[in-house]
């Protein structure tokens, strides 16, 4: 009996580990930013009624899924573990903006970080339409909270 209790003691250390995120901080999620400094000279995407549909393959290689699409001139180009197209499109033309059409997330190639769509004003149109041509329907409006005082 007396034994367990000592046991326990043990595992509580490992839970506390566990709560602070000791062991995943290098893989962990990332939270989106809610702020971006290139979206006024990479956001240029004006008519939104062009945006190419989320089966769209990838205009270099034809890859069909998991596709780019870049805010800045509305190509379709396919990830980093794919062939890269995004990337090198980034590296050539500097648009830094994309849109995923497989989760709808937005990466910044100058951020180095994904946007909150939801939470960038400018975001939001093209965030929409992208939803209604993969759901079929306009994303649930989200209540902005107000954000934490950092
Ligand atoms: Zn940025
Ligand atoms: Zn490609
Ligand atoms: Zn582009």
């Amino acid at each position: 009996m007396a034994n367990e209790g000592s046991s326990s003691a043990a595992l509580g250390e490992r839970e506390y580990e566990l709560v602070l995120g000791l062991n995943e901080s290098d893989s962990g999620w990332v939270e989106a930013r809610t702020h971006c400094d290139h979206l006024l000279s990479a956001l240029s995407v004006s008519d939104l009624s062009h945006i190419p549909p989320p089966y769209y393959p990838c205009t270099r290689c034809e890859h069909p899924t998991e596709n780019w699409l870049c805010l800045s001139c509305k190509d379709v180009l396919c990830g980093r573990f794919i062939n890269r197209h995004m990337l090198e499109h980034f590296q050539k033309t500097d648009h830094c903006l994309a849109l995923s059409f497989s989760d709808l997330s937005v990466w910044c190639f100058k951020c180095d970080a994904y946007l909150d769509a939801q939470a960038i004003l400018p975001l939001q149109p093209v965030y929409e339409i992208a939803h209604l041509l993969k759901f079929g329907e306009s994303p649930p409006v989200r209540t902005l909270e107000e954000p934490p005082t950092a």
